[in-house]
């Protein structure tokens, strides 16, 4: 990756922009914000930037990918030969847990250890949060001048379960652009967070005491989803009774011979420590996940969310434009005759896609 070379004008962006020249956008946008684009050369080329390592160009890409763009097929058709060995790690935990934190404490040990590192910043529940990540952000400001890193927040701008679909494309941009590891942090506990999380090779799932977490954890389904709990603020009292109750939980837990069991690890990430802890015990999870083939399998099951999702999206488009012809109608009416069943309309109505 190319250092210094997105240093932006201040308003290139800025609606997506999270804290620095790696996720500044290019020019090139109208004035809806979204992106002015054709096919063929110049996806080509602003692929081959992005491999190249050309921060404005990776920011573009996902911008693409945030905006459903129609020239997102070939954009994915580019990139797919540089794709599939990245680590991916997601984060997720309430807000104020200490996810920022600790994504950037790990984004540093990431660098010290001269890994390339993608962060996806990920806000499912709000089409309007861009600002607020914005905000939660300048905690990674130290990185956005290393061109190593990149940082990319991403919201729904709207569309429900959009992202659900989304990051995983947004994950192929960073690692086509060359990072060895990408850190997906979501912000709440919610399904579509843990959607998201669960999109990952490994899942950490953020606690910290006095929160309620463990609770909220079990509730929202999270506990499932951990491959690695990072009990955070062990510097607060209340910690160690936070660390016994997941303790707890997971000795209740059922687990296959051979299982995973996920790994609790204690953190104070405002100060750093821990920190080479969760690193360790993200490995230890790679792995499991390495000889037990279970690798492959969750990579399996990523891509045929992947390929449902956009499956899915492009059915609901059919049927959306049937809207406008004229088959729905006529199926329609007669349905409402009684001459045919809903269902044999179904039927025929997704025979005719
Ligand atoms: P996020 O909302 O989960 O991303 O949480 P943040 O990383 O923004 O942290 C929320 C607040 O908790 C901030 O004021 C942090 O400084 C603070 N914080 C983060 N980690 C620790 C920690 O290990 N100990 C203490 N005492 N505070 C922390």
């Amino acid at each position: 990756m190319s250092g210094g070379a997105g240093r932006e004008s201040p308003t290139a962006g800025r609606e997506s922009l999270t804290a620095g020249r790696d996720v500044a956008e290019g020019t090139g946008s109208n004035a809806s914000g979204r992106p002015r684009f054709g096919p063929g050369r110049d996806v080509a080329m602003l692929v081959a930037k992005a491999r190249d390592g050309d921060p404005r160009s990776v920011a573009r890409l996902i911008s693409l990918v945030e905006n459903g763009d129609p020239a997102l097929p070939e954009v994915a058709a580019a990139l797919a030969p540089h794709t599939g060995r990245a680590e991916v790690v997601g984060l997720t935990g309430s807000p104020g847990v200490g996810k920022s934190t600790t994504t950037n404490e790990l984004v540093r040990a990431l660098r010290a250890a001269g890994r390339r590192v993608g962060v996806l910043a990920v806000d499912p529940s709000s089409p309007f949060t861009g600002g607020a990540i914005l905000g939660d952000r300048v905690r990674m400001q130290e990185h956005t001048t290393d061109p190593g890193v990149y940082i990319r927040s991403m919201s729904s701008r709207g569309r429900l379960g959009g992202l659900a679909a989304a990051t995983p494309q947004a994950v192929r941009v960073l690692e086509g652009a060359g990072c060895d590891v990408i850190l997906v942090e979501t912000v709440g506990v919610g399904q579509a967070e843990v959607e998201i999380a669960s999109l990952a090779d490994t899942t950490l799932v953020l606690l910290a005491p006095g929160m309620g977490d463990g609770i909220q954890a079990a509730k929202a389904g999270v506990l499932e989803i951990a491959d690695v709990f990072v009990v955070n603020k062990a510097d607060r009292p209340g910690a160690d009774a936070t660390y016994r109750d997941i303790q707890g939980m997971l000795a209740l837990g059922e687990r296959q011979p051979g299982g995973w069991r996920p790994q609790v690890v204690r953190a104070a990430a405002i100060r750093g420590d821990g920190v080479d802890e969760v690193l360790a015990a993200i490995e230890k999870h790679r792995d499991w996940l390495a000889a037990s083939g279970n690798l492959r399998l969750r990579r399996e099951r990523r891509a045929a969310a992947e390929v449902e999702a956009i499956a899915m999206g492009t059915l609901r488009a059919r049927i959306g434009s049937l809207r406008e012809g004229t088959a729905l109608a006529t199926l329609a009416s007669k349905v409402a005759a009684g001459e045919i069943d809903p269902y044999a309309a179904a039927d025929e109505l997704i025979k005719g896609l």
